[in-house]
């Protein structure tokens, strides 16, 4: 095995934790990650590491467009690792960067700063807008800080996946639990809920939500994930336990037989899983902007599910109306109160 450290990221109590963990690890220290990651290191070269440890100088979060769930505009993506151990097929981390070599961030307490800062920021700015407000039209309408505010944890990898080596439950899931009116979501297509259950405690302010598809569709096309069975197996634990759970059916893809396939699928969901525990369930077809389109179609372009993709307007390539509406009246049978991303609910 071979880890590229950054030098300035050596002292940090994660690095420390990589380096004891893997011992016998050949370890290159390194100036900068991106002069790595940002170069096209050629597959099964020697020089490849299996991963890069390095210090985050950047921004650990950004802001989630306005059209993105949870209807509010104050929802963010939180960054700390890129790219990931599953190989999904459609997944945009396939062309976001120059190379799949994962790379994990471990300046922790610079990132809990920076999403303690914006959380004061929030609440300060709402706060000011209340007081703005006539005081007893305030006590009439019960203002308080109006918006949850939410983090997805897991927009440039699999985090639950890449615990073992991030240690990310154990250090952010316990950080918001502090916060009033916060919630972090944990997507994955992980079963291995091991780093949640050693936790200790049921987080309120941490909703785990496990996408899922069609086993056939897992196989084909969400390569080294979990499969259906072992998914449904680790949302039973924790519902069980009373952990926040949600489901997340995406990307619905366009296969041949669809209707079969997702209607058998649904069945299966409703059978196995008890839907009124969910705390939440959000669809999603296959959507790329027009330039993801192109790009992932430049890279894979015998990738079958591309093909069944129409330009939408001038912004997306999506499934046709026919297909979508199919989708969303299966799903809203499942669950009435599902979120439909990009389309009326
Ligand atoms: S699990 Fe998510 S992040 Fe990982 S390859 Fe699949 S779609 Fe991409």
């Amino acid at each position: 095995m071979q880890i590229y450290i950054e030098k300035q990221a050596k002292n940090y109590p994660q690095t420390k934790n990589i380096l004891q963990k893997f011992k016998s690890a050949n370890i290159i220290w390194i100036d900068n990650y991106k002069n790595i990651f940002d170069k096209k290191i050629p597959l099964n070269t020697s020089l490849k590491p299996n991963f890069i440890v390095a210090k985050l100088n950047s921004n650990s979060i950004t802001k989630a467009p306005d059209w993105y769930w949870h209807n509010n505009n104050q929802a963010y993506f939180l960054k700390t690792s890129l790219n990931c151990v599953f190989d999904c097929s459609y997944c945009f981390l396939k062309w976001a960067f120059k190379n799949d070599i994962p790379v994990y961030f471990i300046n922790y307490e610079d990132i809990k700063s920076e999403i303690l800062q914006k959380i004061k920021n929030i609440n300060l700015e709402e706060k000011k807008e209340i007081e703005k407000n006539d005081y007893e039209l305030k006590l009439e309408q019960n203002i308080k800080y109006k918006n949850k505010i939410w983090f997805y944890s897991s927009d440039y990898s699999d985090i639950l996946a890449m615990d073992q080596i991030s240690w990310f439950m154990q250090n952010f899931v316990s950080f918001f639990e502090k916060f009033d009116n916060t919630m972090m979501e944990v997507r994955t297509k992980s079963a291995n809920i091991k780093p949640i259950l050693d936790l200790w405690f049921v987080p309120k302010n941490t909703e785990f939500a496990f996408s899922l598809n069609p086993q056939e569709l897992i196989k084909k096309y969400e390569s080294g994930t979990s499969n259906l069975e072992e998914r449904i197996k680790a949302i039973n634990i924790l519902l069980k336990k009373g952990y926040k759970v949600g489901l997340r059916f995406l990307p619905l893809l366009p296969v041949k037989n669809y209707e079969k396939i997702y209607s058998e699928f649904v069945k299966e969901i409703s059978e196995k899983i008890d839907m009124k525990k969910i705390s939440s369930t959000f669809v999603s077809g296959l959507l790329y902007t027009v330039s993801d389109y192109n790009n992932i179609l430049k890279k894979y372009p015998k990738l079958d599910i591309l093909y069944r993709l129409k330009k939408d307007d001038n912004l997306f390539f999506r499934e046709k109306r026919e297909l979508r509406d199919f989708f969303y009246k299966l799903f809203k049978s499942l669950d009435k109160k599902c979120f439909i991303c990009l389309d009326e609910n």
